[in-house]
């Protein structure tokens, strides 16, 4: 599992366990973002969201947590993450951010010294 904000890798559902119970404890079972009511049978389908995206940062009185769903979840993170690469450009569904990656700023600077050189 490449994605693991969602606790799906094993380690990570361990160290999830904890305070996925506190928030649940503390907050209704509302998503945060469309209001969407969950109860025990889709409750997996509810995830933990950390407001400032600190996976380590799990205060007890669940200020650093917000209960969402999984599509409003993935919306929060592509959100930040079309911020972050691209600056406020952006990202359709489904297009990938390869070219964003590897885009090197240096290489016609690297080009440019090399015919100085000459
Ligand atoms: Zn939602
Ligand atoms: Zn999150």
């Amino acid at each position: 599992m490449s994605s693991d904000y969602y606790g799906t890798s094993a380690a990570y559902a361990r160290k999830e366990q904890g305070y996925r119970e506190k928030a649940l404890k503390l907050y209704p079972w509302v998503c945060g973002r469309c209001s969407r009511e969950f109860v025990y049978s889709n409750l997996r389908e509810l995830t933990v969201h950390h407001v400032d995206h600190d996976h380590t940062n799990n205060p007890e009185d669940g200020s650093n947590w917000e209960l969402l769903c999984l599509f409003c979840h993935d919306h929060e993170h592509e959100k930040y993450t079309e911020h972050d690469n691209q600056m406020g450009s952006v990202i359709k569904a489904g297009d990938n951010d390869h070219v964003a990656a590897t885009f090197n700023p240096f290489a016609d600077l690297k080009a440019m010294m090399e015919k100085g050189k000459k």
